[in-house]
């Protein structure tokens, strides 16, 4: 059974007279065949994550499980896991056949029928049966993608891991993958750990998402929870395009005080506010509308600054009629909605659709 394990783990690295902290602490379970996709921003931890996994960093603290049994100090080529990496790292003097052959002479026993049969198998899982004596610079891009793929798939592993694997393909031949991957994955059915910064990949490819800042953890949940119910200020910043809008706002008894906007509050939303004062009012982009009726308690009146036009839908830049100049946050509305710059308009920020995040600690409250 292919379920990983991290329990505690931490990476710490040695940075002149200090260290860095590159990974801290991190708990992920991961049940057999579950596809996990790892995001954060650059430097947040993804690629040492998946590195210490594979065997190719020491764990400094914590413990990581495969199929139950700690494979701290197990070398990487004991380990039941294959890893895909953005630079292919393919063997430049070796045909396809020979790349795809070599892991299993290495590390199994296998006889060269078998080994043979396998390669031809995986070759023709990956569509890259004609290519198999070629040398990788003979080879698109596209293919010698697959063929990194198709070694990964030969060795039949407990773990597939990757780390930015599709990111130096081009746009449409990167979703073409996108898709292959995920069809392969649940053909396969291998437990797979998916690195990427690529927020379009960890929204659709993922059956859970595990967002990284810092060295943290920050919420491993499926992609529509981390979007609808975000667990703090930094991961409703991170998943959604465009961003979710932040205000700061002081609460007085059932109303927000923003800069430029009073937005009152009713229950549910007070109960779980309680008594915090200081928050952090997230709204997004998607959840704003022109509204119709100008009265509504949850309307306000804006002054668009800029619109760009997506053909479907306008991004635009509001500002709160109160707001000084520049101040804008964003909205998508539907494309055929005429609006143009120096408008007047209505929005509504319906109440059920609004976050509310601790001031100070950017925990989510609402
Ligand atoms: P990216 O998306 O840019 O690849 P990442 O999320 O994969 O980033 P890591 O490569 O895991 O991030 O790096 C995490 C932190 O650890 C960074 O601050 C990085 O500088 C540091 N780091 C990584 N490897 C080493 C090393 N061998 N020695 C010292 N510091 C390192």
């Amino acid at each position: 059974m292919g379920t990983l394990e991290l329990d505690g783990v931490s990476k710490v690295f040695p940075d002149g007279d200090g260290e860095v902290v590159a990974v801290d602490d991190v708990d992920i379970e991961m049940r057999d065949g579950e596809f996990l996709v790892v995001v954060g921003p650059s430097g947040c931890g993804k690629s040492t994550t998946l590195r210490m996994v594979a065997g190719l960093e020491t764990v400094t603290n914590g413990e990581i499980r495969l199929a139950g049994s700690v494979i701290n100090d197990v070398k990487p080529q004991h380990r039941d896991i294959a890893m895909v990496f953005q630079s292919y790292a393919l063997y430049p003097h070796m045909t396809v056949q020979e790349n795809m052959a070599f892991g299993l002479e290495e590390s199994t026993d296998l006889s060269d029928d078998e080994i043979e049969t396998r390669v031809t198998d995986a070759a023709g899982t990956m569509g890259i049966g004609e290519l198999l004596d070629r040398k990788p610079s003979d080879l698109s891009g596209g293919q010698q993608q697959r063929v990194a793929l198709g070694r990964a798939i030969v060795r039949d592993p407990e773990v597939f891991l990757m780390d930015e694997p599709l990111s130096n393909l081009d746009a449409k031949l990167r979703s073409e993958m996108r898709t292959e991957l995920q069809r392969l994955q649940a053909e396969l059915d291998v437990t797979t750990m998916y690195v990427t910064h690529d927020q379009t990949e960890a929204m659709t490819m993922g059956d859970r998402i595990a967002i990284l800042n810092a060295g943290e953890l920050q919420q491993v949940a499926t992609p529509l929870e981390c979007y609808h119910e975000p667990a703090n200020r930094f991961v409703a910043g991170f998943i959604g395009e465009p961003s979710m809008n932040f205000f700061d706002v002081e609460r007085d008894a059932d109303t927000l005080l923003g800069d430029a906007f009073d937005y009152p509050l009713s229950e549910p939303t007070l109960g779980d506010v309680g008594d915090i004062t200081d928050l952090t009012l997230g709204i997004r982009p998607e959840d704003i509308s022109l509204a119709d009726d100008p009265t509504g308690e949850h309307t306000f009146s804006t002054v668009v600054e800029v619109v760009e036009p997506m053909g479907d839908e306008n991004t635009v830049y509001l500002r709160f009629e109160d707001a000084p100049e520049g101040e804008t946050f964003i909205a998508t509305v539907g494309g055929l909605q005429q609006i143009s710059v120096g408008d007047e308009v209505h929005v509504e920020i319906p109440e059920e659709t609004i976050h509310l995040f601790d001031g100070t600690t950017g925990d989510a409250v609402h």
